[in-house]
């Protein structure tokens, strides 16, 4: 392994589908979302899909031009990934796109899927190649399609997470510094996971603890953060996780109490329920028309969304704590 500990490999930069770029122009950004999830040959049935391009893309420009600037895609390879997609969305549209390398939840993957049965050196290996040379599918066009972060998923318990490949994705992340969204079973242990990635040599400032609006628990969302993390919250489209009693005050009393550089925005659509171009869903511009303006009602100041919608991930993303 390379000994470039703790150093990003597109240092200060973030690495988009098109490449790097500055994190000042990252902007307004989804923090957390899926805009392309292909149907598998032998794929599981739990995997929603997202192929849709025409809608995707419409809904893609409607965003960009409501000043959605930025989103991050959460889908890994394997569990339905195209990159080639990902990446003619993105010029497509101007909206900038970041791939994720990384590993989802098993349930999502054909039962065939190598990374269940390998070592974590390899596994590890495949992650930091998805980095340093380009995602696997679009290895073979003339500049490769690049991972901007490692997305990783964990069970409700740490120990039922497939242990091998959760320590390949510390290891890469240890070793090239990026940032690593962990999908979290609705908050589960999040701070056994937290402490996991820091006991395998990930800086806490590298790590996004995903979904964790679903379980608003102050205390636990302050502890995270006094930590180095930060929360991704993307509940205020789901009903059924209350976000008028859950995630709305949660917002207001972490930017109360100084808190607003640990939580990042996220709308998280991989279910086609939710996309307006789709199904009449909220869509990508919720995030605008939805969310911005309800903290603009809120009073939470311009500094704190514009850290919580953008801010906030773009920096974690390029690596500066
Ligand atoms: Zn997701």
């Amino acid at each position: 392994m390379m000994s470039t500990k703790y150093r990003i490999p597109f240092e200060g930069q973030v690495m988009s589908v098109s490449g790097s770029v500055s994190p000042d122009l990252l902007e307004v950004v989804d923090a957390h979302n899926h805009l392309w999830i292909e149907a598998l040959k032998d794929g599981s049935p739990n995997s929603p899909t997202l192929m849709e391009y025409e809608q995707i893309l419409a809904e893609l420009r409607e965003y960009r031009q409501a000043g959605g600037k930025t989103i991050v895609d959460c889908q890994p390879g394997g569990c339905g990934r195209n990159g080639m997609k990902l990446l003619q969305l993105s010029q497509e549209s101007d909206v900038i796109v970041i791939a994720s390398t990384g590993f989802h939840r098993r349930i999502y993957y054909p039962s065939s899927w190598w990374l269940w049965e390998a070592g974590s050196e390899q596994i590890a290996r495949y992650f930091i190649d998805e980095v340093l040379q380009g995602l696997e599918e679009t290895r073979r066009l003339p500049k490769p399609v690049k991972a901007g972060l490692i997305k990783c998923a964990c069970e409700s318990a740490l120990r039922d997470t497939p242990q091998k490949v959760l320590e390949a994705a510390a290891l890469a992340a240890a070793e090239l510094g990026v940032c690593v969204e962990v999908h979290t079973e609705k908050g589960a242990d999040a701070e056994a996971i937290l402490n996991f990635f820091i006991r395998n040599g990930v800086r806490p400032n590298q790590v996004v603890l995903c979904h964790m609006d679903k379980v608003p628990d102050f205390v636990l969302h302050r502890n995270l953060a006094q930590a180095g993390a930060i929360l991704e919250y993307d509940t205020f489209y789901r009903p059924k996780y209350s976000p008028d009693t859950h995630v709305w005050p949660l917002i207001e009393k972490m930017v109360t109490n100084g808190f607003d550089q640990s939580v990042a925005i996220a709308t998280d659509m991989a279910e086609a329920a939710m996309w307006k171009h789709i199904r009449r869903g909220p869509g990508l511009i919720g995030l605008l028309t939805v969310i911005r303006s309800h903290l603009e009602e809120m009073r939470v100041g311009i500094t704190s969304i514009q850290n919580m919608m953008g801010r906030n991930i773009a920096n974690r993303l390029a690596g500066i704590a």
